[in-house]
């Protein structure tokens, strides 16, 4: 069956952002004395808020500075505006979804002007117009659902007509928490795992037509 609407995680989903974000936070962290990969950054953290990383970070190197969530965000969305690689096949699905007339919405957990500069980078500021939500939206981040019941409220959509793309375990989850059917895109994060949390995974964005009954 058709959904009523389809909402997009923006990170691993839409923008391949993950290891130019991680090489970031890993390239911080070790200044900060906790030495790390891109790719263990992205074991420790894949899909979390950075005000959620916080605890984690701080456990390891004592106190951060005031502000420094927030001045991460900022160079992540230099970062982003700079150069922010696309996933394969991701925007022409999303083209794909808004040709057949059903809404979208993308939904993450990136700050704001971050997130901004990635739909601009990308070229889908204009598709998502108005329907672009940051975890600085909601009240709580995903694992929550309240950033996907938002994205279904915004696109007129009750949450069990949705349809969630997402990558993250976290995001599965937040997902599956707000009642929404989950399509896994197994890219970082293997499908057995995005399936044990609910989502039916798949390994290419042109499947996702098929998947959707477009
Ligand atoms: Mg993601």
């Amino acid at each position: 069956m058709r959904p009523r609407a389809v909402l997009f995680d923006c990170d691993g989903v839409l923008a391949d952002s993950e290891m130019v974000v991680n090489a970031l936070v890993a390239e911080q962290l070790t200044a900060l004395g906790w030495p790390m990969t891109a790719a263990e950054a992205r074991n420790a953290f894949l899909g979390l808020a950075l005000p959620d990383m916080v605890p984690h970070i701080e456990a390891r190197v004592g106190p951060l500075a005031p502000g420094w969530a927030e001045e991460m965000s900022i160079l992540i969305a230099r970062e982003m505006a700079r150069r922010t690689p696309a996933v394969p096949g991701a925007a022409e699905a999303v083209r794909r979804v808004v040709a057949a007339g059903i809404p979208v919405a993308v939904a993450s957990n990136s700050g704001r002007v971050e997130l901004a500069a990635k739909m601009r980078a990308l070229g889908l500021a204009p598709v998502f117009a108005g329907r672009i939500f940051s975890f600085e939206d909601v009240d709580r981040p995903k694992p929550y659902p309240d950033i996907y019941l938002a994205a279904a409220a915004a696109c007129d959509a009750a949450p069990q007509d949705c349809v969630v793309v997402e990558d993250s375990v976290p995001g599965v989850r937040a997902g599956v928490a707000a009642g929404c059917r989950v399509l896994g895109f197994a890219h970082e994060t293997p499908r057995g795992v995005l399936a044990a949390h609910g989502a039916e995974p798949f390994g290419s964005m042109d499947e996702l037509g098929g998947l959707l009954g477009l």
